[in-house]
């Protein structure tokens, strides 16, 4: 059932935002009669149907999280106003909004003094960090791993900034023997540390990067677009906790509030550790100041009009669930990574499949066994189909195949990389459900074993 109870708070909060305007003569908007209304909204609703189930704990494929029902509420009110962030003018109160809550993202990083605002995402908080990055040190390489997202190859292509790639090692993190042979060749601009790839989860060994950095003098930003709330909890492995607990160190991040932090999309957010990079936002448009004389948002962001409703979600969200250890919010993260300890056990312990590495975060990887990776790519697939099938939504990932060093030797490697199934399991209820989730699960790998529906190929939609 779609959450609706909590639609009558909305009712109550706007009739509370209105009196705030009531001392104005009164108007009536013209708005289109109620019954065309809801004839097109019924349709709306009808359209929307044709989607995966998202917000069900059956949905354990992509990354894909509902927002919390406050921040669904908080934005839809600001609707009401619909104030744009690029200028104070736009939006007075969402922008104190929105620099409470970036400074309240900050400070869960370390950080008192910085620079940082929202942005449309992860891909609009890279560009700007790697458009900083290249001003900063003009005419030297980006440098991120393989397994990084691939927004970085084609943003430094944007920014005409030349890109490097670095492998990874057998646990999808950045290869260090190897970034240390290329930042010794000179050259190298920004480093940039992933903290929890897109792919798998993995997280960068950022001590080392750093390390590096003493020597060699390179930037080093952290895209923590998916991982970066994870420096809140209590449950991660040695590596992934000695990563976070550096993260204070690097010169920018990127962390996605509409990933982990519980937003509607178009909730991204970036820092800055040194605020004097302001300098390189200025501009001299006369159309963007209007009567304000204080610093505005729009004087630090390369993006112009901005939802100043994504910064009253954000604010009104970490209100109820603020970002410190052992909150609620962190206890629901916790939650997600023990839902994933708890299906790697269960793939590991199965004859029948075979995991990539233990999972850092909260996303799981896994194929079923074959005689060939072209039999384990098929066989993902297949198992993949009849999951959906039985309401299960899983996701297949294409990855090299030095990933699952527990694949026993005598596979046929006939192929280069490997069609495998993957499960990010972003909802606290996941854990709830991970019996049942097995349950389908055996039962799709069993149903794809026999030949009749093995040989339908329903394939990934
Ligand atoms: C999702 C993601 C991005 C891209 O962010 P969008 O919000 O999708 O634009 C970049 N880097 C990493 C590590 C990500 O997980």
């Amino acid at each position: 059932m779609l959450e609706q109870k909590r639609l009558e708070l909305l009712i109550e909060a706007a009739k509370r935002l209105d009196a705030g305007f009531s001392g104005l003569p009164i108007y009536e908007s013209r708005a289109p009669g109620f019954e065309r209304m809801a004839e097109v909204l019924t349709t709306t609703a009808e359209r929307l149907q044709d989607n995966y189930p998202y917000f069900h704990p059956l949905y354990a494929g992509q990354m894909l999280k509902p927002p919390h029902p406050v921040a669904r509420l908080a934005y839809a009110l600001a609707m009401w106003i619909n104030p744009n962030n690029h200028a104070l003018d736009g939006g007075r109160a969402t922008s104190a909004m929105e620099k409470e809550a970036v400074a309240e993202i900050a400070s869960m990083f370390g950080w008192k003094t910085f620079l940082g605002h929202l942005c449309g995402g992860g891909t609009m908080a890279n560009l700007e960090a790697l458009w900083v990055a290249g001003q900063v040190r003009p005419g030297k390489k980006i440098l991120a791993s393989s397994q990084a997202h691939y927004t970085h190859h084609r943003i430094s292509g944007v920014l005409q900034l030349e890109f490097e790639s670095v492998p990874v090692n057998s646990r999808a993190r950045m290869d260090m023997d190897a970034l240390r042979k290329r930042v010794e060749r000179g050259d190298v601009g920004t480093v940039v540390a992933t903290l929890g790839t897109t792919a798998t989860g993995s997280v960068d060994s950022l001590p080392d990067i750093l390390a590096l950095r003493e020597e060699y003098g390179f930037r080093v930003h952290a895209d923590a677009a998916y991982g970066g709330y994870f420096g809140l909890v209590d449950n991660l492995a040695a590596h992934a906790q000695s990563a976070f607990a550096r993260i204070a160190e690097v010169d920018s991040i990127v962390i996605d509030p509409h990933k982990h932090g519980l937003q509607p999309y178009g909730c991204g957010c970036v820092l800055f550790r040194d605020p004097n990079i302001g300098g390189l936002y200025k501009h001299d448009s006369p159309y963007t100041y209007f009567s304000s004389a204080e610093l505005h948002l729009g004087e630090i962001s390369l993006e112009c009009s901005r939802p100043g409703a994504s910064a009253a979600a954000l604010w009104a969200t970490q209100k109820l669930l603020p970002l410190v250890k052992r909150g609620e919010f962190a206890q629901r993260l916790e939650r997600s990574r023990s839902a994933a300890l708890a299906l790697y056990k269960k793939v590991k312990d199965d004859g029948r499949f075979v995991p990539a590495f233990a999972p850092e975060l909260d996303i799981v990887v896994f194929a079923p066994r074959a005689n060939s990776l072209s039999e384990v790519s098929a066989k993902s697939r297949a198992i993949f189909a009849a999951a959906a099938e039985r309401g299960l939504h899983l996701a297949v990932a294409e990855l090299p195949v030095s990933f699952f060093s527990s694949l026993e030797p005598g596979v046929r490697c006939d192929r280069e990389t490997l069609s495998c199934l993957r499960s990010v399991l972003m909802k606290p209820e996941h854990l709830d459900w991970i019996d049942r989730i097995w349950q389908i699960l055996a039962s799709a790998a069993e149903a794809s074993q026999a030949p009749k529906s093995a040989s339908r190929s329903l394939g990934q939609p």
